[in-house]
């Protein structure tokens, strides 16, 4: 059996970004990913293929609570979800670290808080090319430094409605984005296909261009691709994994490490530790506070779309965001979320659901005339919301919480667009397309594995070390004790860079 100093098991958000502050040390690392490279093939660009035909989605069939089989949201591949995703990276507010009282229910106070975190935010920031415009935001934690890059501009469309809702009152900001404009790229032009979109021109900054390809250079990083983790092995004392059992290429191996990095993704890392059954560890690995799995949260997420009349010849409309009512408003005192522009729709993504919506209006119209918005409300933690194994398959409980506030956002932002300068904009009556994503949209899976102090109520110290098992760290977005209500990259990518230093510093000095 191989051995080596650290074993990383997922490349993503997590698990990528972790890869790279551990390569330049010089142990040997293991990195194992279940999938492969995304091709650069045409294909990476084509709306049909990508949202219709999933192409690059996993075949996995997940089930819910009923036993309803469903395909979930889920990419494997070098780079994991960031690969496909849409490269919003925002820190979390300084007040999502404490204990918040929403209309559902309490979200938790979390064992760090944002000054733990600062520093790595501003260097995943900098590492993801972030660009955006600090004090910008209104709601956006302390920070002196500015962004490396300034921000992407608005095309002319999006600048017309920024200005709507300023006048209006609201204070609309722009997005932070994840973007490498240099080298020789068109950068413009990706801009068109971006959320949801693989990459080929690399411009996107995923964790596979970013992190994984550069950490490839050294020497003592291995990587094994479609090689899937399927059961981590505890030693006698049941207090250290002494063997990780891989299959790869139709084959079952045993490798081992000092260091074992589990960054599967909150889902995947979760069932994977309830897969690991032993004779110590019946309710699966580092379990002893049967909260693996538990806690499952992605959000209240709603893809909203306003039916102008005037054309919206947009390319890449994901430039602005407002957070006027993230922790209230004026006729409610709790928090209602996050609302931020989409990438351009394109007719074909509307095939689904166009046909209850749209008498009358062809699925062109609706995609040249579209303003895209995706609203983001917090999801409460609720212990029966979780991952569960059963007969080898993985299903995923979730039953929806907090929705009043979700629901007031999308209330908020219809009447923020019929009453600002954008009014005579829209269609007699109110042509409003909203789809709540449903639960095979795990896009921001987190949760499953929390982080805290106290060993009987949590699954991970603060540093993503199990409680239990001394060797295992779980670095991705299991370890959030609450979901907040903005995209989670960010603070993934910046508390790997904060664990990464720990075993740097602390473990393999
Ligand atoms: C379409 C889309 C758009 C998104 N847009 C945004 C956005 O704009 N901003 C934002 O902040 N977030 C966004 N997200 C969410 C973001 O991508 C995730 O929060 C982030 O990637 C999670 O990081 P992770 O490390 O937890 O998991 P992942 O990035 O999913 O990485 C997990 C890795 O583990 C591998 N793996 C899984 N199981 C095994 C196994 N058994 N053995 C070996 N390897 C395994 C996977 O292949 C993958 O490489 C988006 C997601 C999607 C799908």
């Amino acid at each position: 059996m191989q051995h080596y100093d650290i074993i990383i098991i997922g490349t993503g958000a997590g698990g990528g970004t972790l890869l790279y502050k551990l390569a330049p040390q010089g142990k040997r690392i293991l990195v194992l990913e279940k999938g492969d490279f995304i091709p650069k093939e045409k294909e990476n660009w084509d709306t049909e293929e990508v949202f219709v035909k999933a192409r690059y989605k996993t075949k996995e069939e997940w089930y819910d609570v009923k036993g309803k089989a469903f395909h979930p949201g889920q990419h494997y591949c070098v780079g994991g979800n960031t690969k496909m995703y849409g490269a919003a990276l925002f820190r979390l507010r300084e007040w999502d670290f404490g204990q918040i009282k929403h209309h559902g229910g309490m979200s938790p106070v979390w064992p760090v808080d944002y000054l733990d975190l600062k520093d790595y935010y501003q260097e995943a920031e900098e590492m993801y090319h972030v660009h955006g415009l600090r004090n910008s935001d209104p709601t956006e934690p302390q920070e002196s430094r500015s962004y490396r890059h300034g921000p992407l501009p608005h095309e002319p469309r999006i600048q017309k409605l920024f200005d709507d809702f300023q006048e209006y009152g609201l204070r609309p900001f722009p997005i932070p984005i994840g973007l490498r404009k240099d080298g020789n790229n068109e950068a413009l032009l990706v801009l068109d296909r971006f959320d949801g979109f693989p990459d080929p021109s690399e411009t996107k900054a995923d964790a596979h261009t970013i992190a994984v390809k550069p950490a490839l250079k050294y020497k003592n990083v291995n990587l094994w691709k479609n090689s899937e983790v399927t059961k981590l092995i505890s030693d006698t004392s049941g207090k250290m994994i002494k063997e990780v059992e891989v299959q790869r290429k139709g084959e079952i191996f045993k490798v081992s490490a000092d260091i074992v990095c589990l960054c599967a993704g909150a889902i995947n890392s979760a069932a994977l530790l309830l897969k690991s059954v032993s004779e110590t560890h019946p309710n699966g690995l580092a379990n002893s506070s049967d909260l693996v799995g538990r806690n499952y949260m992605s959000h209240n997420n709603t893809a909203m779309l306003a039916l102008s009349i005037k054309p919206n010849p947009t390319k890449f409309g994901k430039t602005f965001a407002i957070n006027d009512f993230y922790f209230r408003s004026d006729d409610f005192e709790y928090p209602l979320g996050h609302i931020q522009m989409l990438g351009k729709s394109d007719p074909i993504m509307f095939k689904e659901d166009a046909p209850s919506f749209s008498p009358g209006i062809t699925l062109e119209y609706m995609a040249e005339h579209a303003l895209d918005f995706w609203l983001t409300s917090e999801d409460l933690p609720d212990p029966n919301n979780r991952v569960v194994i059963k007969d080898g398959k993985l299903f995923l409980h979730y039953k929806e919480n907090n929705l009043e506030g979700h629901k007031r956002l999308q209330r908020k932002l219809k009447y923020a667009l019929e009453h600002a300068g954008c009014k005579k904009h829209w269609l007699p009556n109110h042509m409003y397309l909203g789809k709540k994503i449903p639960i095979a949209g795990v896009a921001h899976q987190c949760g499953t594995t929390v982080m805290g102090n106290d060993p009987s109520q949590s699954v991970l110290n603060t540093w993503c070390r199990s409680h239990d098992i001394h060797n295992l760290f779980v670095v991705d977005g299991g370890f959030f004790p609450s979901s907040a209500a903005v995209n989670p990259a960010l603070t993934i990518m910046a508390m790997a860079l904060r664990v990464g230093d720990f075993i740097n510093n602390e473990i393999m000095k």
